[in-house]
């Protein structure tokens, strides 16, 4: 099936790349070799692509910079198509208009400069816009979903592109429509009517960067935190380590010494080394407290 895709591709002009090793596409560094990976330049080649997919009939996912995921060792079962050079940004009356594909860091940036407030939080979470829409992604009390105004995406299964509002996406904590339906992010415009200097929003991505590196295993290859918070609140790392897990190791693989909401790549894991440490945690902490975790990194097969 994927050998048929491929063929349909050599016939356009969108770029690709095959037999590409996955450890490149995530900041885990871990996974197989994905067959075929799509690397549309504009808005158009990433519809066309997702079109020639659905027509082929092969399962296809859109990702950012995998800093959210966790691919499957061996052959993956997915066609990737990886939005990142949709990066285009400008600003706007109310804000920001942006691309899927483009950092949360250069937003960030790209927002300080023209002394926006709102998106210093963002700055050192390394994802695309579209991937931190998807998860409603936030850190120290802020969340993307709160500055959106309206996304524009394709809706796979009517094969139109349409503009929601944040109303219609439902945003609430690392969730959105985006991930229940049929949806790829195109671009976004962010309302962002708070002013302050230029120095001032630095000042404070500067202090949040630090916290960050205080607090978390930013040296070692991860996917960020593991699990969502669950409904009680309290921070899943806490819970682990109050578990005794803190360091735990399975083959490469290990719940972080710095943060215990964090898996970490040694050096060499698999994603089997990962999905067998999350099992763990997570029949332990039912066991001990209760609840089961639910995982916030995506595994995509
Ligand atoms: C060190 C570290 C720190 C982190 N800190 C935070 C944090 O503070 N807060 C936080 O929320 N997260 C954090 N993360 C997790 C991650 O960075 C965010 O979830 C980020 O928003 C994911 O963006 P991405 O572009 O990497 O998405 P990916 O990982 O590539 O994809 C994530 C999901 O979004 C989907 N997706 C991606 N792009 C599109 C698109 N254009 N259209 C439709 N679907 C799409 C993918 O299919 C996948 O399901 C951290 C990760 C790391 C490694």
């Amino acid at each position: 099936m994927i050998g048929a895709v491929r063929d349909v591709f050599k016939q356009t002009t969108i770029p690709y790349r095959t037999d590409v090793d996955t450890r490149t596409l995530s900041t885990f560094r871990i996974g197989g070799v994905c067959p075929l990976v799509i690397e549309p330049q504009c808005e158009n080649e990433l519809i066309e692509a997702i079109r020639i997919c659905r027509l082929v009939g092969v399962r296809f996912a859109v990702i950012g910079r995998g800093s959210n995921l966790l691919f499957a060792d061996g052959e993956l079962k997915h066609v990737l198509i990886r939005a990142a050079a949709l990066d285009a940004l400008r600003p706007t009356q109310v804000g920001i208009s942006a691309q899927a594909g483009c950092s949360l860091a250069r937003l960030a940036h790209f927002a300080a400069d023209r002394e926006l407030s709102g998106l210093a939080f963002a700055a050192g979470i390394p994802g695309t816009l579209g991937g931190a829409l998807v998860m409603n992604a936030g850190a120290y009390g802020k969340e993307i979903g709160t500055l959106v105004q309206s996304v524009t995406v394709l809706d796979i299964c009517q094969a139109r592109v349409t503009v929601l509002s944040r109303e219609e996406l439902c945003f609430s904590y690392r969730s959105s429509l985006l991930q229940a339906r049929d949806l790829t992010v195109l671009s976004a415009e962010l309302a962002l009517p708070v002013r302050a200097s230029r120095a001032a929003i630095l000042a404070e991505m500067a202090e949040l960067a630090k916290r960050r590196r205080e607090s978390q295993p930013l040296q070692q290859p991860s996917a960020g935190s593991v699990f969502r918070r669950p409904a009680s609140g309290e921070p899943m790392g806490k819970v682990i380590e109050e578990l005794g897990l803190k360091g735990l190791r399975c083959g490469n693989a290990a719940v972080s010494d710095k943060h215990a909401g964090f898996i970490v790549n040694l050096g060499g894991a698999t994603a089997a080394d990962v999905l067998t440490l999350i099992e763990h945690i997570r029949k332990n902490v039912e066991r001990e407290r209760g609840f089961l975790p639910i995982p916030e990194i995506r595994y995509v097969p």
